[in-house]
């Protein structure tokens, strides 16, 4: 196999595992607790997983608690159901994103308990110093992977400085627009959206999330698989994570 294909899955896997597991489901949710040593650690691990479209913890958080507030409303900063282009919605999220991490827009208190904060990481998230210098590494790795010759590989690079937004907005997108709904009583217009869930780790199971939002696992039925909460649990047992016996810290 090409080693720019296996970079390229393997970057994929490993940023969408992040995001889910790190961004998602600890800094947003706190369906488990961590050291503040590793809760550092997975930090930076995001940080390099997610290059220089890496989304700090503490803006992500916040976007995202809005999200489960105004699900699918005109407030929602993300909706499909609002925004059916996909672009526009994009754009929406992006203008949210900067306006909370700039804090030209204020969030109630009620959204803010329980952030996880690094300040330094928070200012390096829309630094374009570390932007250039993490999008760099991405294209080093290609000029010293890429076979000679073979120039097209080069057209994948975007995809891996792009990578954060990328698959938050399939998520975003399809989890609100494509697919089938275990709960029919949730407010919003979320969706599981299987089989594309398998290249999202977990993500792609909207509906259930939305309507349990209290449960760390994120598949109901036996022929879904939450991908991130398997290896969670493995965290876990290996106890560099425990579960938060109260549930989740923001529900
Ligand atoms: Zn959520
Ligand atoms: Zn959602």
């Amino acid at each position: 196999m090409n080693p720019i294909a296996i970079l390229l899955v393997g970057h994929w896997f490993f940023a969408a595992f992040m995001q889910s597991f790190f961004l998602h489901r600890y800094a947003a949710h706190g369906y488990f607790r961590m050291s503040r040593f590793w809760e550092k650690f997975f930090y930076l691990i995001t940080a390099l997983a997610q290059g220089p479209s890496f989304l700090n913890a503490r803006t992500y958080a916040l976007l995202h608690r809005l999200h489960h507030a105004f699900s699918d409303t005109k407030r929602d900063p993300h909706s499909p159901v609002v925004y059916p282009n996909f672009f526009r919605m994009m754009m929406r999220t992006a203008a949210m994103y900067d306006g909370i991490a700039r804090r030209t827009i204020k969030v109630k208190p009620k959204f803010t308990k329980n952030l996880v904060r690094w300040r330094l990481m928070e200012n390096l998230s829309y630094s374009w110093v570390y932007r250039i210098l993490a999008g760099s590494l991405y294209v080093f790795l290609y000029l010293w992977l890429v076979p000679p010759g073979e120039y097209h590989w080069y057209l994948f690079l975007p995809l891996h400085w792009f990578l954060g937004p990328i698959q938050g907005g399939i998520v975003n997108y399809l989890g609100h627009k494509v697919g089938y709904r275990n709960y029919q009583n949730t407010r919003d217009n979320s969706r599981n959206t299987v089989p594309v869930d398998l290249l999202i780790v977990g993500e792609l199971y909207q509906n259930n999330h939305h309507a349990r939002a209290n449960l760390c696992n994120f598949a109901r039925k036996k022929f879904e698989w939450d991908a991130t909460y398997e290896i969670i649990r493995l965290l876990a047992l290996l106890r560099i994570v425990r579960f938060s016996e109260a549930g989740a810290r923001w529900k």
